[in-house]
């Protein structure tokens, strides 16, 4: 493309290097660019995607969310949170969601459409260069209390084996969307995000994580690429008839079918899989209910990440008393299945799943 707009091919690789090692698309950065190609170039090869329409921060400035606008209009969220040993981006891989979960603030909106790769890997752009330009302050533990260690604090990322925090180290995606409903854009962005520079921006596969309500074909297709991404399956429920109505797609591929692929799939990458589990008092926390998901894990290249419920506007659940999530981790610890509690962040600027992208689009 750079060759058909009368360019020296290598100018392509320069580009590459602006965007995915600098975090740029603004053509007056561009300085080892001849003057009179930069604007051509640059607007014709990295195009503005994303507009923020709004940005909130909170956790004294290390969690910061920003609400985008894409070309078309379409609403879509990205999170970055920077902690004391690594930078963890949250993005989105659709706007809207199909998948109807009705604790999720996005499944409620329904689907508007799939991000493209480049919207995908805008989000994480974005948030680096954040970091580089120095807007985000070193992380602490934040603001919320509880007495969570960092080792405990239940992200799926993991830590950068550098402990660098001043570029993002690590990729999940559990902001809008089914990621594997949107399969080719979602891999060719791990991709993008993943390959080194020119080609990428560097970061390990291991650092990201893709997060599905358990689409088992894509799931399977996952595995036989032979990547080390983790993954995450929602499963919020041990038994088929509670999880039919909070994972509605559980209806077409239940808990079997569900955990059998992620089995899979640890076989396949030799990760381990994190098994979301949104605790929602009295519909999901039992006692009972726990002792069944220890049962399921048991043995299993598995760990659980227990997320107190973020309630949505209007919701008629709320997050688990404390008693009931503390015997929830107890029981799963009884049975030997390795279990963490979330960290809460970003509650106070809706920070979980959409919650923003539809306080902006209802009447203010
Ligand atoms: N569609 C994918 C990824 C996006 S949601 C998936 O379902 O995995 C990321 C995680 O946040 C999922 O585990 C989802 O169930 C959970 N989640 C959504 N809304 C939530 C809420 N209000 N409180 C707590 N967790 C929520």
């Amino acid at each position: 493309m750079v060759a058909g707009l009368g360019q020296p091919p290598f100018r392509a690789s320069q580009l590459s290097r602006h965007f995915f090692g600098r975090y740029t698309d603004q053509a007056d950065e561009m300085t080892d660019l001849p003057l009179a190609s930069r604007d051509p170039l640059a607007r014709a090869l990295l195009p503005r995607l994303l507009t923020a329409e709004r940005e909130l921060s909170c956790d004294a400035g290390t969690t910061r969310k920003t609400l985008w606008r894409t070309f078309d209009g379409a609403l879509v969220e990205s999170v970055l949170m920077r902690y004391p040993d690594r930078v963890t981006m949250c993005v989105s891989s659709q706007a809207g969601c199909g998948m109807a979960c009705p604790f999720c603030a996005t499944g409620q909106a329904g689907l508007t459409r799939n991000l493209s790769t480049a919207e995908i890997v805008a989000q994480v752009v974005a948030g680096a260069r954040l970091l580089a330009t120095g807007q985000v302050p070193p992380g602490g533990r934040g603001g919320l209390g509880g007495k969570v260690s960092p080792r405990d604090r239940g992200d799926p990322g993991g830590s950068s084996p550098r402990g660098d925090t001043a570029r993002v180290s690590n990729v999940v995606f559990m902001g809008m969307g089914e990621p594997l409903a949107n399969y080719a854009s979602v891999l060719a962005a791990v991709r993008r995000l993943t390959d080194p520079v020119p080609e990428g921006m560097g970061i390990s596969q291991r650092s990201v994580t893709v997060s599905t309500v358990g689409l088992v074909p894509a799931i399977a297709r996952l595995a036989a690429e032979r990547l080390s991404v983790t993954l995450a399956v929602s499963l919020h429920a041990p038994d088929d008839e509670l999880r039919d109505t909070l994972v509605p797609v559980n209806q077409r591929w239940n808990v079997q079918e569900v955990l059998g692929a992620a089995w899979d799939y640890a076989a396949a990458t030799g990760r381990r899989v994190s098994i979301e589990y949104a605790l929602i008092r009295d519909i999901n926390d039992q006692a009972w209910r726990a002792d069944a998901l220890g049962s399921l894990l048991a043995g299993r290249l598995a760990h659980v990440n227990l997320i107190p419920l973020n309630p949505t506007p209007g919701s008629k659940w709320t997050a688990s008393r404390p008693a009931a999530q503390r015997e929830f981790v107890r029981r799963l610890e009884a049975h030997g299945v390795p279990v963490t509690v979330r960290d809460t962040r970003g509650r106070e600027i809706d920070g979980a799943c959409g919650q923003l992208a539809a306080s902006a689009s209802a009447p203010r």
